[in-house]
């Protein structure tokens, strides 16, 4: 680029300098050289003009002799000492004398054009090469008439060497000159090539770096030509883009940013079902490793025939579709499935959201089972009370004996009614976010203690021992003492129901400064590992029918649960079956701002 321009720049110059020079070198030479003709031919008429104003003596005129005589001889060496060639020539031609030459030797002169004019005109001028002595002359020719002689050409000549010895020292100055300003104009378009290359380097480099990506200013010379404006607009468009791309960079990492932390999963096909895009969930939803790279294929990636349709219907015209699914085989998770179509280029394509509705799902079938589970508990004493009722209209009420009984069973299973009913509202309470605590301090050796007299009497008609083991002194407890009673007479009452006779039953509580943790433990049936878990749910039984002849309702651990989680607490078991059971709560220790806020809902 540099080379190139220099060497453009420097041809340009010297064709410039050659276009000059050559004309100018022609025309000076011309004007140069009849410049010193004319000066020439001047001095030779000063000269011819003494000549003659101091002519030769007439007598050495004759023609007759044909011989120079000593005289004209003599005039014209006189003559010829001012550095001019003298000739004498005769009207016919014949030379006389010539201060150079031999006269005797030299050819007719009466051709001579100089000669002929000076005859004709009285003088004559010529330029030409000289046969005699084998030169380039200038020739001035006077005619002379002696008073007493025929008329003679005075001729006077000199060499026009000095005249092109003149023009060719005037051509090496020019030619020299020239020279000096071709080299001066060379190192002067070098600097400027130089100086051109290195900017337009410096702007191509630049514009290489924001092709890079790096948007930087160039520094704009102040040198006020084209490359100073295309500097300050490049600068303009850099920044301009630096800018766009900015923007474009925020909204895209904006956007990623959104779409990843989004817990649903969304992804984008495009109309060749290839993945354009897919989030995080999307590969948390559907088991991947990481989220599938664009351009694979949604085949490949997702097993979910429903999904897959879902997607082939958008694709195919629908502009939405919804489905679900269900993912893993152990623990099944339900996801709803929206399939929109989109056109994010010029051909269309679908976007995938996949929203978790595993909890609504659960909430459903917990919602079905507990209204299969109620219906059932109330169907078995309804079942009862009717079918006595009936039997009693039928004619049983006169037997007296089975009349009693039949009544008691009846009476029996409507208390069991009574019971399911009360239990039941109080759980709907509690989950209608109803339940009012009226947290007050509670001692635990006095709650404790009163809560054991209450077991005390069904514990001793089963042979149970019961006892409270309160080891030192324990901070007091913010609870409500109702609710409280109701969670330990809870477990109390399920202790005794399902301790064999002879058994032990003790309360213990302990602290670690945040919370009191009460501890019911018994000798009794225990309940097997696989259903730990599960005994807080509502109507669990590990023992349907045992539980039934006990009249347990299967409820008393679900309201437990609720009533501990409402103090801020949780509860737990830990049982081996044939050993007994260990149930904990925890209750928070009262704080003085427990006596700020005495209520809690
Ligand atoms: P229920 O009214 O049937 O007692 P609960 O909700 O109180 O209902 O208890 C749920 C189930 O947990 C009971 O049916 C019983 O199988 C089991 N269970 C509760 N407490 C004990 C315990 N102390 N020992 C053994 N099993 C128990």
């Amino acid at each position: 680029m540099r080379l190139n321009l220099f060497w453009k720049l420097g041809f340009a110059f010297f064709a410039l300098l050659i276009a000059v020079l050559l004309p100018v070198d022609y025309y000076a030479e011309r004007t140069l050289r009849s410049d010193y003709e004319r000066a020439g031919f001047d001095q030779l008429s000063a000269i011819a003009r003494i000549a003659l104003a101091t002519p030769p003596p007439a007598s050495s005129l004759s023609t007759t002799s044909h011989t120079a005589s000593p005289a004209l001889a003599e005039w014209v060496t006189r003559m010829a000492a001012s550095g001019v060639r003298v000739t004498v020539i005769t009207a016919d031609g014949v030379v006389l004398a010539d201060s150079q030459s031999d006269p005797q030797t030299m050819e007719n002169h009466a051709g001579r054009p100089e000669i002929r004019d000076a005859l004709a005109k009285g003088d004559g001028l010529s330029v030409r090469h000289s046969v005699t002595i084998n030169r380039d002359l200038l020739y001035y020719a006077a005619r002379f008439s002696a008073p007493s002689a025929p008329p003679v050409v005075l001729r006077f000549a000199m060499p026009l060497g000095t005249v092109d010895n003149e023009v060719w020292a005037f051509r090496r100055r020019l030619w020299l000159s020239s020279l000096v300003m071709l080299l001066v104009t060379g190192m002067v378009s070098l600097v400027i090539s130089r100086s051109f290359s290195s900017r337009v380097e410096r702007l191509q480099s630049f514009s290489r770096r924001v092709a890079e990506g790096d948007f930087r200013p160039i520094d704009a010379d102040r040198s006020g030509d084209a490359l100073e404006v295309l500097a300050v607009s490049l600068n303009d468009t850099a920044a301009r883009l630096d800018g766009a791309i900015r923007t474009l960079t925020e909204e895209r990492n904006l956007s990623s940013a959104i779409l990843g932390s989004m817990v649903e999963g969304v992804a984008v096909v495009n109309s060749g079902e290839r993945l354009l895009f897919a989030n995080q969930g999307f590969a948390e939803i559907l088991e991947l490793d990481s989220p599938p790279q664009s351009g694979r294929s949604l085949v490949e990636v997702v097993r979910q025939t429903e999904l897959l349709e879902a997607v082939r219907a958008v694709l195919k015209g629908e502009p939405r579709v919804e489905a679900e699914i269900v993912t893993g085989t152990l623990r099944q998770r339900f996801f709803a499935v929206t399939v929109a179509s989109v056109s994010p280029m010029e051909t269309s394509g679908a976007v995938i959201v996949l929203h978790d509705i595993t909890d609504l799902r659960r909430l459903e079938r917990v919602r079905r089972d507990f209204v299969a589970n109620v219906s059932h508990e109330f169907k078995t004493p309804l079942t009862a009370i009717q079918g006595f009722a009936e039997t009693l209209l039928a004619g049983a009420m006169d037997d007296p004996r089975n009349r009693i009984r039949f009544l008691q069973i009846i009476l029996e299973h409507s208390r069991r009614l009574a019971r399911l009913t009360d239990d039941l509202l109080e759980l709907s309470k509690m989950d209608a976010d109803r339940l009012d605590l009226e947290l007050d301090r509670l001692s635990v050796s006095q709650f404790v203690q009163s809560c054991l007299e209450t077991a005390q009497r069904p514990a001793t008609e089963k042979n149970l021992r019961v006892s409270a083991n309160l080891k030192g002194s324990l901070p007091d407890i913010a609870a409500d003492r109702r609710r409280l009673a109701e969670v330990l007479q809870n477990l109390l009452d399920n202790a005794i129901q399902y301790t064999p006779s002879g058994g032990q039953i003790v309360v213990s509580a302990s602290s670690d400064g945040d919370q009191v943790t009460f501890t019911v433990s018994d000798t009794g049936i225990g309940i097997p590992r696989t259903d730990q878990p599960r005994i807080f749910e509502r109507f669990y039984r590990v023992d349907v029918a045992r539980s039934r002849e006990v009249g347990g309702t299967g409820l008393g651990l679900s309201i437990a649960k609720h009533l501990v989680e409402a103090h801020g607490g949780r509860i737990w078991v830990e049982s081996e079956v044939g050993q007994g059971s260990k149930f904990h709560f925890t209750v928070p220790v009262f704080q003085p701002q427990h006596a700020a806020s005495r209520s809690v809902r």
